[in-house]
């Protein structure tokens, strides 16, 4: 049976939960074990899709097609492996699945109640499909406190007796802020956030204490005597330079340890992978600068595996990259355009922005700077390239409004393996696109092909539009080339545009399955036609 080890947040949000069961997830794979990590989020949308980015960052797609809390995507960077949609579950999903089964008559009799129903609802979804992995690391969105929290706190309670307690451990995450009028890291507030989960039947096994500073002995004494944790269980999470140091820290301070004293774990870690990881990131060879042009950027996590898949590339070639976020509708986007060795046109939705993003593809594939579209990306650079090589004025998505030239426009028929897939013009906003992982064939002798080193690939979709093929022989006379296709060839992943060192966008999101051991290919040629730019 596997061992569950639960984390709660205490004190403040953002405290970086989800990295923090990233990080123990792949010490714990250190050690040889396997572990699933899971998310429970207490807020009522059935999932993150519909969420504007700038209320929760990025929507993270899952490979069967789960639109998912972005934690999954640090999941998958730091264990290398993929989520399901078995992963994330949140309470408006908890409650939709209790109230069809209740309509349904499966529980005739019965008042529906949160306790047991929906705290079991809750419990099946932790326990599900867990039997064939030693370790579940199951995060609690939100913070300690939160009315929408206690029904998993209910039911995270009630597990851990069912399990065991020697089966199940209890990690609250927890921030030590520091009063500079008092030249201190203060603890009350951590031990107020312990005792409300105590109040709710929950004890914490070990702390894992956010700080930015060191922090003394006498305070982690004080914590241990208070929180009623163990001395060498109460640990410290200092912030990183990089989140990819955080395994490493982690370990230093013992956190790794704490959980194998818990749970008799006997094999010693092998963190060379990270050691070298840390090396080749600490030790550049050359700089280049990357702009990306978007409109979310106030919010970094609106682009966090973006923003990551950039990163991973500059490990793995050994490149300090710096990332210059451009507002699409920044004045100044064209001078900060022209000062930047690469440029990418990141996903997006809605007609804020477009002239912008159109404007940079536009300035990019006129003078040679590399280029890489992604999703909107990929169908604005079609639009750019019908309105300013095909002379057709207005060519748009009709995403954007009425066109008479819909180089873009809503799909609703599409095939899902065997499946085909059918959507109507006014179907539902909520899980409704074309989502998770297709495959896509290349064309020979490709720009994509060549970077891919492969005939077919498969990557992660979300959008409702695509480009439409009726222009694809006009623009390949200009010089452009659908460089990947669906098997069916029916629904264009890749164009390129030939007279060009490096203009490449993808219909789908490479971002989303790069990782720090395998970084993604577009990424890398991106990184290495800036160099040789
Ligand atoms: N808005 C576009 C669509 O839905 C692109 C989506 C995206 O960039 N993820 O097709």
């Amino acid at each position: 049976m596997a061992k569950f080890i639960f984390t709660t947040g205490g004190v403040s949000s953002s405290l970086g939960k989800g990295l923090a069961c990233a990080a123990l997830g792949a010490l714990l794979q250190a050690r040889g074990l396997s572990v699933r990590l899971r998310k429970l989020d207490p807020y009522l949308n059935v999932d993150p899709g519909t969420m504007n980015p700038y209320q929760h960052g990025e929507v993270f797609v899952t490979s069967d097609g789960a639109e998912a809390d972005l934690d999954l995507g640090h999941y998958e960077r730091f264990t290398n492996q993929n989520a399901t949609k078995f992963d994330g579950v949140t309470t408006g999903k908890i409650y939709s699945s209790v109230i069809a089964k209740e309509r349904r008559g499966d529980y005739l009799g019965a008042t529906i109640q949160v306790i047991p129903h929906i705290t079991d609802e809750i419990k099946a979804f932790i326990l599900n499909d867990s039997d064939n992995v030693d370790i579940v690391i199951c995060e609690v969105g939100g913070t300690v406190g939160d009315i929408e929290a206690l029904p998993f706190l209910e039911a995270i309670r009630q597990l851990r007796n069912e399990l065991g307690h020697d089966n199940s451990l209890l990690i609250h995450l927890t921030l030590l802020p520091y009063l500079s009028a008092a030249g201190e890291l203060k603890t009350k507030p951590t031990q107020h956030s312990v005792q409300a989960l105590q109040t709710l039947g929950l004890r914490p096994d070990i702390l894992l204490c956010r700080s930015e500073h060191e922090i003394p002995e006498d305070a982690k004494r004080k914590l241990a005597l208070f929180c009623n944790v163990a001395y060498e269980n109460v640990i410290c999470a200092n912030d990183a330079e990089s989140i990819y140091e955080i395994p490493l820290i982690y370990h230093q301070e013992g956190l790794d340890n704490a959980v194998s004293a818990a749970f008799g774990i006997k094999t010693a870690p092998n963190l060379k992978p990270w050691q070298d990881l840390i090396i080749k990131l600490r030790n550049p060879k050359a700089k280049v600068r990357i702009g990306i042009v978007g409109k979310y950027i106030q919010l970094k996590d609106a682009y966090k595996s973006l923003d990551q898949a950039i990163t991973h590339a500059g490990i793995s070639e050994q490149i300090e990259i710096e990332k210059l976020w451009i507002d699409a509708e920044d004045n100044a986007l064209l001078s900060k355009i022209q000062n930047v060795d690469g440029v990418i046109i990141p996903g997006g939705f809605g007609e804020r922005g477009i002239e912008g993003k159109i404007q940079a593809i536009n300035y990019a594939r006129e003078n040679n700077v590399p280029l890489l579209g992604i999703c909107l990306g990929m169908q604005l650079s079609v639009v750019e390239g019908a309105r300013n090589e095909l002379d057709i004025k207005d060519a748009s998505s009709t995403e954007f409004g009425h066109t008479n030239n819909p180089i873009v426009a809503r799909m609703t028929e599409w095939m899902s393996g065997e499946q085909k897939q059918q959507r109507g013009i006014s179907d539902d906003m909520g899980g409704t696109m074309r989502l998770g992982s297709f495959p896509c064939v290349l064309k020979k002798d490709s720009l994509a092909y060549k970077l891919y080193g492969n005939p077919q690939i498969e990557e992660r979709h979300r959008h409702r539009y695509e480009v439409n093929l009726k222009y694809k022989d006009e623009l390949e006379k200009k010089g452009y080339i659908f460089s990947g296709m669906s098997p069916d060839g029916l629904l264009p992943e890749i164009v390129e545009y030939s007279p060009h060192p490096f203009f490449i966008a993808s219909q789908f999101h490479p971002e989303l399955i790069s990782r720090p051991f395998s970084p993604h290919p577009l990424f890398i040629g991106l990184v290495r036609a800036c160099l040789s730019a």
